[in-house]
This record gives C-alpha cells, sequence and structure tokens, in this order.
C-alpha cells in the first residue's frame, strides 16, 4: 500500500519539519488563530459572533474549544454578512438549496485564491486513486467556471490524466455511450448514481470501470460492498461539501476511511448534546473550521454529519489522522414504537438487493414507514418485494408496506445533488 498522496502534499505546504501529529497540531494552532482574527476583522458576522471573544487568550486547542459554533442557520440568516473581501474579488457563488423552500437558499462564496486550493487538493487527493493509464468521467456538476466539476479536470490536466466533465447523471444511454467510447476507467459521482449504473448495465459498466470515488453524500456499506462487485471495481470515498471548499478528505488504497485536507481544515467531533468533544473512536457531529479561506471563512462550523476519528493508524503507514467513513445525517431517523430508525440501517436492508435501482422511504404518523422501490424489469419483483419487506420487520421491528415500481430511467437521476433523506408525507397529518 502507497501512503497517501495526501501526507506529502500536506508536509510540503505546511512546510512542518517533522511529519508528526505534533507538529501538524502546531501549524493548525497557528491558523486557527490567524482564521479567527481574518474574520474578526474581515466579516460581518464574526465582528458580532466573536464580539466577546479575546482572541489574544487564545492559546491552546482547549481554549480554541470556547469558540461560538457556527450553524446552517447562521448562514441562511445572514449569507451576506459572512463575506469577507470585496464583492468584485467574489469569482464564484455557490447557491444551495436542500429543503426546496425559496428563500431557504444558502450561499458559498469563493475568491480565485480559494478556488485554486480547492485544485490542489484535488490534485493530490485524486492521485490516491487514478494515473496518467486512467480516464475519469465526473457525474458532478460541471463544466461551467468554479463548479466541482471544472475543478476536478483542472486538478487532473496537473496530472495529465484526461478527464470528461459530464455533469449530473440525467441520460442514461448518453453516459453509458460515453464510458464505451472514452475507454472510461474511474467515475466520479453521487453514490446512489453510480449504484444505479452499475445496475442498469452491469455488462458495460464493469467492463471499463475499475475505480469509483462517491462524494456528496455519505456512503453505505451495502452500497460499497456491491459497487467493488467482489473486487473488480475499487470503490474510494470522498467526503466534502461545499462548505469545505468541496472537498474534505479522500480515502487511501487501504480504503478505511478519510485522509483529511488538514492543511487547509481543521476537524473536531463533538457530542450532538452536550457540544463537548468526543473521544477518538467515539461517533459524534463533524465540526470544521477553514484556514485562509478568503471571501468565506467558517469557524466551527457544523456540518450535521455523523462520523468519528479512527483509534488505530491507517496501514498505509501515514502519520495523518484518518476520519471513518460519515454514517449520515445526524437527523436522518424517525421514531416509530420507541424504537429510533436510521436511513442507514434501511440502506444496509433494501440495497443489498441487486433489483432494486433506487428507493425512498417514507414516513407518516398515521401509516407509519412507506418504502417505494424502483426495481429493474424482468425479474420475479414479488419475491424481492416480500423478502425487503420481512427482513425490515424482523430487523428492525416495525410495521412497513412496501410498493415497487419499474425503473422508468427517470426516478433516480433525479434525485441531484440533494442528500438522501427519510421523507416525511402529509398525508394523515
Ligand atoms: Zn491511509
Amino acid at each position: 500500500m502507497k501512503v497517501t498522496p495526501l501526507e506529502n502534499w500536506i508536509v510540503e505546504r505546511t512546510q512542518i519539519t517533522k511529519r508528526s501529529q505534533k507538529a501538524l497540531k502546531d501549524y493548525q494552532l497557528e491558523q486557527l488563530i490567524n482564521t479567527l482574527k481574518y474574520a474578526k476583522t474581515n466579516s460581518k458576522f464574526y465582528e458580532k459572533h466573536l464580539n466577546s471573544v479575546d482572541i489574544s487568550t487564545i492559546k491552546s486547542f482547549e481554549e480554541y474549544e470556547r469558540i461560538p459554533f457556527t450553524s446552517e442557520h447562521d448562514i441562511r440568516r445572514d449569507n451576506y454578512d459572512f463575506v469577507a473581501v470585496p464583492h468584485r474579488e467574489i469569482e464564484r457563488i455557490v447557491t444551495l438549496n436542500t429543503s426546496g423552500t425559496t428563500g431557504d437558499e444558502k450561499r458559498i462564496f469563493f475568491t480565485h485564491e480559494d478556488l485554486e486550493d480547492t485544485i490542489d487538493f484535488f490534485h493530490y487527493g485524486m492521485n490516491c486513486l487514478v494515473d496518467e493509464r486512467d480516464k475519469v468521467l465526473v457525474l458532478l456538476p460541471g463544466p461551467s467556471y468554479g463548479s466541482i466539476g471544472d475543478l476536478l479536470k483542472k486538478a487532473l490536466e496537473q496530472s495529465n490524466i484526461e478527464c470528461i466533465v459530464e455533469g449530473v447523471l440525467s441520460d442514461v444511454e448518453k453516459t453509458l455511450t460515453c464510458i464505451e467510447e472514452n475507454n472510461i476507467t474511474c467515475i466520479i459521482g453521487i453514490p446512489m448514481q453510480v449504484l444505479y449504473l452499475s445496475r442498469i448495465k452491469p455488462e458495460i459498466f464493469y467492463k471499463h470501470i475499475k475505480k469509483v470515488l462517491l462524494s456528496t453524500d455519505y456512503v453505505p456499506d451495502t452500497l460499497v460492498k456491491k459497487l467493488s462487485n467482489e473486487g473488480v471495481c475499487k470503490v474510494f470515498n470522498h467526503y466534502g461539501m461545499t462548505e469545505m471548499g468541496y472537498g474534505g478528505g479522500v480515502e487511501c488504497e487501504c480504503l478505511k476511511g478519510y485522509h483529511l485536507r488538514e492543511n487547509h481544515l481543521y476537524f473536531e467531533i463533538i457530542d450532538p448534546i452536550t457540544q463537548k468533544h468526543v473521544l477518538d473512536g467515539e461517533y459524534g457531529e463533524v465540526v470544521f473550521t477553514t484556514f485562509a479561506r478568503q471571501a468565506m471563512p467558517l469557524i466551527r462550523y457544523k456540518t450535521g454529519d455523523m462520523a468519528r476519528f479512527s483509534t488505530k493508524p491507517c496501514a498505509c503507514g501515514t502519520f495523518l489522522r484518518t476520519m471513518d467513513k460519515v454514517i449520515g445525517r445526524i437527523d436522518n431517523k424517525i421514531s416509530l414504537n420507541q424504537h429510533e430508525i436510521h436511513l442507514r440501517q434501511l440502506d444496509e436492508l433494501i440495497l443489498q438487493f441487486n433489483d432494486v435501482v433506487d428507493y425512498r422511504a417514507e414516513f407518516n404518523e398515521k401509516d407509519a414507514l412507506h418504502v417505494k422501490l424502483t426495481l429493474r424489469e424482468n425479474f420475479n419483483s414479488k419475491s424481492v418485494v416480500k423478502e425487503i419487506q420481512n427482513n425490515i420487520v424482523s430487523d428492525l421491528d416495525i410495521e412497513v408496506k412496501v410498493e415497487w415500481k419499474w425503473d422508468d430511467y427517470s426516478s433516480s437521476i433525479t434525485n441531484s445533488m440533494i442528500k438522501r433523506k427519510i421523507h416525511y408525507s402529509n398525508k394523515g397529518r
């Protein structure tokens, strides 16, 4: 196993003289203090938010933990107050609307240098999985300037790796033709969409695709297992969100969790209730702070994602920390008959069936849980539906109504960049 290429990159960029956590931590503390000063001076939001903080007293990570968190709600409410540069210096604005409600958008701002930092991370991060012999297809937003697809293409160009940016999957036939005609070997995409492609035309998918990088949403274990097709395809996970500058961390060849972009971001994991740090190995909410982000610095930003730091060093031999794979959103659960049901539990029970190309879980208090399956044609649907129903009832001890329909090439490809969740239907309320 080769050491994650992120290690050399981080050592070079930070100019730390020792390859040790201690040296990296010293660098990070210095950067955290710089971010505090920069944000308080240049961003209206942080001027107020950090009003009571005397930055000169912050001299340790323990003291840094007293700094107030930043939430998604803060961004929605005071969006433009976050901007820390004159507007003419903004090169890219990404508008995110996860709820679908107008007026509920949040905008994330980037300067040219901010985008360059992301390209730099992608350049080294992609070396974890591809080299000049690969041809990469990006099924993420692009190719417009500053989009994630555009930045990935620029990053891969620096390693002389060919890359086609097709954008979020919208035309399955076109994408499959593109894979065949261009001899694509690696796909970067949204977990459920890549699974969908592999299930619709496995013969094309596995003939060509040897590596996959999944991003934008948490990835169920079953999905990785199925997509890898007994080792035919290596499945790498990337962790990132637009607020991080798209990229946050990526798995090395060991595929045991992400090494993080620790020269640009400081990660913490907190107990969602006490808001205090959890121990390594314990799950909590991921919180991060940006270093040297010009347009929109973020301080102790709560991601809503659940993960934990690994307690074991990675087998690749790096001194960098490893974050175990994100297991989903904190709020992606329902309470039913005094049970807590997480989306990931449903994923593990449902996605193991190769005939399922997509599904939607809906919950309403009156009718309890509904699972709506989208199935591949030409097979005995009744037995799969029955088996899924039995699995949910016996494993989760809840009642469930399972419906299904044939796949019409549209359902799975409309979910775009919105993170998957358990839906609430209004019926019965
Ligand atoms: Zn590693």
